[in-house]
């Protein structure tokens, strides 16, 4: 993933702003009762004031206004004490009142602050414009009928947090950093389940590009139906190489609507950029303006928990994990949990490279998350006990390990039952040793003629004569002895 595109005329920079779109985590809808359950029978959780049937009046869900407030506080954003609702005006088969109840004017959330975690470890500040409540849309099924379009207004209603991004990206990588944190962040929080494929967390994206060194941004295009990070990082990649060639090539860009068609790999134009005044948006009369009282607000704060920047700190400080260990632990909140559980009492570094290399590897591998582990916490702990204590070496613990994952046994019913125990018994080492250098007395000859090298080879004889069992520093200092003393 390119972060600039050299054309003819010099070298580009792609400027993006995202607006993200989070479902909220309620049992209600925004402003009914509904329920907001995903995966039920279509149409069957609708009320009232879903259908828009005439007269039905919209009641503030204040479980909805709590949790964009929390998401907020997690984003180290203003929280707007005075906030209002505005009608967004439109026709579409997926909106039977005819306008969206949204937040224009005045967003419950202002400015904040969100930090990106870069893959080569640095880190970077990007801004939040806004977060603003609005409703969500029916769903439009297309799938089911070659001619007929369905609509399931199980979704309508639904409390949607609009996440509102500065223009302040400028790489495909840096906006699936954002993505990744964001989501990472409204999970830890438990305000949006952050699930891109089943569209509870959708994103529209804002490209335009101008020249390296240049003040002034370009036009940008929106484009929308990207549903995954891949797509909006493919999405980038296509739209900011076509603005660049149009530019070269003397056009202009027009500020637009475009639809990311991933079979295609290209974006096309959808509509016209609309303006608010074609919304004709204005205070929605049938809800008062958002009041929020500061002891609300601060009960909510006191209710936060530490989030993955704060525990990513906490990690490296108090574990002395390396920035890398400290970040991939605490992307989930579970993986980070889990972690903790390995490492209370037990040496930090250690149990960081069991959980990650080992145990995250071998769930990567099944394509199973921490939730599902086959092995728990608690069992992880006693295998790295067994190595700690030099029960069993680095080496056989792999094999064990293994064991785990596949019968879920405990690790010291593993290392009874199949006699791993390391051998430390000095004695039984050296004869393993004598027999080794027995059979090798060539390599002994060419090693006391200077040879060096062939020490670890008389090391890895006798690992392997004692089946992996001989205690690695014992066979070192025996095998020095013999070879050198
Ligand atoms: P609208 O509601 O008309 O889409 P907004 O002001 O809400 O407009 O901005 C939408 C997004 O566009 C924001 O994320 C913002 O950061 C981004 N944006 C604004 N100007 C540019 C630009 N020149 N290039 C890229 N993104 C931009
Ligand atoms: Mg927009």
């Amino acid at each position: 993933m390119a972060a600039v595109i050299e054309g003819n005329t010099g070298t580009w920079e792609m400027v993006i702003g995202l607006e993200v779109h989070a479902q909220v985590i309620s049992e209600a809808k925004l402003f009914s009762g509904a329920a907001t359950a995903f995966g039920a029978e279509p149409n069957s959780q609708v009320s009232l004031v879903d259908a828009a049937m005439p007269g039905m009046l919209p009641v503030i869900n204040e479980a909805c206004v709590a949790q964009a407030v929390r998401t907020g506080l997690g984003l180290n954003a203003q929280i707007n004490k005075l906030s209002v609702f505005d009608r967004k005006n439109y026709f579409y088969a997926d909106l039977p009142q005819g306008y969206q109840i949204s937040q224009l004017y005045h967003p419950i959330v202002g400015e904040g602050t969100i930090v990106l975690d870069l893959e080569d470890g640095r880190t970077r500040e990007v801004g939040i414009e806004r977060l603003h409540l609005e409703q969500d849309a029916a769903k439009s099924i297309h799938d089911q009928d070659p001619r007929r379009t369905f609509i399931d207004l199980n979704r309508t209603g639904v409390g949607l947090m609009e996440i509102v991004s500065k223009p302040d990206l400028r790489s495909p990588e840096e906006v699936g950093a954002y993505l990744r944190k964001l989501r990472s962040i409204v999970r830890y929080l438990g305000t949006c389940d952050g699930n891109m494929e089943e569209g509870s967390m959708r994103c529209d994206v804002n490209v335009s590009v101008r020249k390296v060194g240049d003040n002034e941004f370009g036009t940008r295009c929106e484009v929308k139906n990207v549903n995954s990070i891949r797509a909006v990082q493919q999405a980038i990649e296509y739209e900011a190489a076509r603005q660049v060639e149009l530019l070269e090539d003397g056009g202009k860009v027009i500020q637009e609507t475009r639809l990311w068609d991933p079979g295609k790999g290209i974006t096309r134009s959808m509509r016209g950029k609309e303006e608010a005044h074609d919304y004709r948006y204005f205070p929605d009369p049938d809800l008062l303006p958002l009041e929020l009282d500061d002891d609300w607000v601060e009960a909510i704060k006191q209710t936060l928990p530490e989030l993955p920047d704060a525990k990513k700190a906490r990690f490296m400080a108090d574990y002395g994990l390396s920035e890398y260990d400290a970040r991939v632990l605490v992307a989930e909140r579970a993986r980070a949990d889990f972690y903790e559980d390995v490492a209370k009492g037990r040496d930090a570094k250690l149990s960081a490279n069991w959980v990650i290399t080992e145990l995250f590897g071998a769930l990567n591998k099944s394509g199973k998350d921490i939730g599902d582990s086959p092995v728990t916490a608690a069992q992880l702990g006693g295998l790295v006990d067994l190595i700690a204590d030099d029960t069993i070496s680095g080496r056989i613990a792999k094999d064990v390990f293994a064991d785990m994952l596949e019968t879920g046994r405990d690790a010291d019913a593993i290392v009874e039952a199949k006699g791993l125990k390391q051998v430390t018994d000095t004695g039984a080492i050296a004869a393993v040793i004598d027999q080794v250098l027995a059979e090798q007395a060539d390599k002994v000859a060419e090693y006391r003629s200077g040879k060096d090298k062939l020490f670890g080879f008389f090391v890895g004889q006798t690992m392997k004569k004692s089946g992996g069992k001989a205690n690695p520093a014992a066979v070192n200092e025996i095998l020095k002895q013999k070879l050198d003393g």
